[in-house]
């Protein structure tokens, strides 16, 4: 079984490259961050990976929105209110900001994620400033609607489509692997929010363990078929490297599989 895997873009972040690394850059030129969404499609099944955000919560973060992830979903004919799968990679805003938009999904995360983002550490600003809490209260509700299936490490959630703990960014980062037909595809989602981080071992500040974070950047080349079939979670360079479905969809949606 081998699918199709999409990244659709709905924000973007005008910054400058010192923001995006542990001890800043040498030469700090800009280095822009872009705001993604996934799908994964094949066999009948669509998967989608993180949910976005809202135009509010743009307004709120100072983030330029574009569009919403779902209308995003929306021009390669996927419905969100009829997706069944959603894997929220960490419930870091930007990730899971729209989940109620997808009334039907079975949300996959990680328990080390719900410990985290409930737990003792977000009483300090360095760990909780990407969360917010009426996500978390959100996903909460979820869990007692029986919406959430947990994982504890790595877990097939279709066949050909797994989680992995990755850890480093958070405690329970998670990223997904795809059987494609030109071999496994991963989304690292923020397990390397850049090629830079991982390429050259140079993490993002936003970080729950920076060993974690470094062996993950391992983990993820573990995981796919070269550093090719590796997509980072931020990196404008994905629409470049990767073609658009169709020439409507330019600067859209690329196809990474
Ligand atoms: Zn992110």
């Amino acid at each position: 079984m081998t699918y199709e895997v999409y990244a659709f873009k709905y924000a973007h972040h005008a910054r400058r490259a010192l923001e995006n690394f542990i001890g800043g850059d040498p030469h700090d030129g800009s280095m822009p961050l872009d705001y993604f969404v996934w799908l994964i499609r094949g066999d009948g099944r669509e998967i989608v990976v993180d949910t976005g955000f809202s135009a509010a919560m743009a307004a709120k973060r100072g983030r330029d929105h574009i569009r919403c992830p779902t209308e995003a979903l929306r021009t390669l004919q996927c419905d969100a209110s009829a997706v069944k799968d959603v894997v929220i990679t960490h419930l870091h805003y930007d990730h899971v900001g729209n989940f109620d938009l997808f009334p039907q999904a079975t949300l996959h995360l990680q328990d080390l994620e719900m410990r985290y983002a409930t737990g003792r550490y977000m009483a300090h600003e360095c760990f909780r400033g990407a969360y917010e809490v009426e996500d978390v209260v959100g996903m909460v509700r979820r869990v007692y609607e029986n919406r959430v299936r947990f994982h504890d490490g790595d877990a097939e959630i279709a066949p050909g489509v797994s989680v992995h703990l990755i850890g480093g960014h958070t405690m329970g980062m998670q990223a997904v692997r795809v059987a494609t037909r030109r071999g496994a595809v991963v989304l690292a989602s923020d397990a390397s929010h850049f090629y830079a981080n991982m390429e050259q071992t140079r993490p993002f500040p936003i970080v729950w363990s920076v060993a974690d974070m470094v062996d993950g950047y391992r983990k993820l080349s573990a995981l796919a078929d070269s550093a090719g079939h590796i997509i980072p979670g931020h990196d404008p360079l994905v629409l470049e490297r990767y073609p658009a479905p169709s020439r409507d969809l330019q600067g859209i949606a690329v196809r990474l599989d």
